[in-house]
């Protein structure tokens, strides 16, 4: 049988915005990864009231729920009483638990309270299960045919739970969908075109799931949504149809493909950046095994660096501006010299908020690619948001830079 699975983040923290949930989408990814997938996702306020609704609502329409937190020993935490009231349960001291507890606070030289020893108490007719990394342990409590796992909010705690434990348990005595996916990263193309492209192919309305981002867009292709054969001929059609659009079928980044051409082509690479004020240069030297390519990473902001470091000409500036081709071809070619480097990619633009102009827009960007054979530029047009434009613009080079590499031109 398939489960129908359920996660219930319970946090008041979450709720308020003070903490970003990260329990949920590592479960998401882990049990994605081991074929299943999740139905409902819910958060709740660390409420009996709300606890209580939203554990017998769980065990009405799920087989597996999934809840992390609230299962400290503080009186906020109160997921372990709520659960035991929404199911008739008393509350029973486990020894195992109890023994657990008491040696962590003495390996660690630490008096142990009361309010620790509540920790130790589970629902009647649950197990504890072991948590060899904090005091509370999770908790596996079985109510007419709906299995629920209670684990810490703390997230190194709750994965170690979840990976030696909860998931062993699933895969064991669940069937898996064999959900695994396929993924197609494309870039520089808009979703709703993307999609026109690739639509009609047979079995794509089943299998095709779009995930648009800033930087493009990724293509998840579901195996077990159509046959597994069917799967591998729709990538490979999906493939040919986007061209160039495609940077990874493997789930590589961009700059990870970039640093693999710059290694392959052995061509070492300089850059020069305005608008996205290090972002290209960040994003590369993520990637281990950069400094095998990259000889370096000049952020040049006011126009008298541009000049400066980069000897761009100063009537550039009185002449087109410092968001011009003019100028991004200036700061490539400056930066290859700088750097010696083979290739040289720049970014010049109007990040925003401010800085538009009757004729230059926000958003407006220009990149530039200088080799020994010459220079080219692109002019780009993005919107308003400034950390966006960013983030697009650094993707826009980076691609300039992947096709360039990839034409060998
Ligand atoms: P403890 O025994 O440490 O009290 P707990 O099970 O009671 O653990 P919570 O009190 O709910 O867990 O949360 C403890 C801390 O773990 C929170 O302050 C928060 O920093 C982090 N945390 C809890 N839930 C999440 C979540 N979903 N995503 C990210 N962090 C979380």
């Amino acid at each position: 049988m398939t489960p129908v699975i359920e996660i219930i983040i319970v946090g008041n923290e979450i709720l308020c915005g003070r903490t970003i949930d990260r329990n949920s989408i590592h479960m998401i990814r882990e049990l994605e990864r081991a074929g299943f997938s999740v139905r409902h996702l819910c958060v709740v306020d660390d409420d009996t009231a709300d606890l209580i609704h939203a554990f017998k609502a769980a065990a009405e329409r799920s087989d597996v729920v999934l809840v992390t937190g609230g299962l400290g020993p503080t009186s906020d935490d109160r997921t372990i009483s709520a659960v035991a009231e929404a199911f008739g349960k008393s509350l029973v001291l486990d020894d195992r638990s109890l023994v657990k507890i008491e040696e962590l606070f003495r390996r660690h030289n630490r008096p142990m309270s009361e309010s620790n020893r509540r920790q130790a108490l589970i629902p009647e007719g649950s197990r504890a299960i072991d948590n060899p990394v904090g005091t509370a342990p999770g908790i596996r409590l079985d109510i007419a045919g709906t299995r629920f796992y209670f684990l810490p909010g703390v997230p190194s705690e709750m994965r170690t739970l979840f990976g030696e434990s909860v998931l062993p348990e699933l895969s064991s005595d669940f069937e898996a969908e064999k959900i695994q996916t396929a993924t197609i990263h494309v870039t520089g193309i808009s979703e709703s075109e993307l999609y026109d492209r690739i639509k009609h192919l047979p079995g794509a309305g089943d299998a095709f799931a779009y995930y648009p981002s800033p930087e493009g867009l990724v293509v998840s292709i579901k195996t077990g949504a159509v046959s597994p054969m069917a799967a591998a001929e729709l990538l490979t059609e999906a493939v040919r149809i986007l061209g160039d659009r495609v940077y990874s079928t493997t789930g590589d980044s961009l700059e990870q493909v970039v640093g693999r051409l710059l290694t392959e082509r052995r061509l070492t690479l300089g850059i020069a950046e305005s608008c996205t004020g290090g972002l290209v240069s960040h994003r590369l030297t993520n990637v281990p095994g950069a400094s095998g390519y990259l000889l370096c990473g000049i952020i040049a902001y006011s126009n008298e660096s541009k000049q400066r470091v980069l000897g761009v000409a100063s009537d550039l500036f009185e002449r087109y501006g410092a968001v011009s081709a003019e100028v991004a071809a200036a700061m490539a070619e400056g930066a290859r010299t700088v750097s010696g480097s083979d290739i040289a990619i720049s970014t010049t633009g109007i990040a925003g908020p401010g800085g538009a102009t009757p004729v230059k827009p926000v958003g407006l960007m220009y990149a530039g690619l200088a080799t020994a054979d010459g220079t080219k530029t692109w002019r780009l047009q993005f919107a308003e948001d400034r950390l966006i434009n960013k983030s697009r613009m650094s993707q826009s080079v980076l691609d300039i830079l992947r096709i360039h590499l990839e034409r060998g031109t």
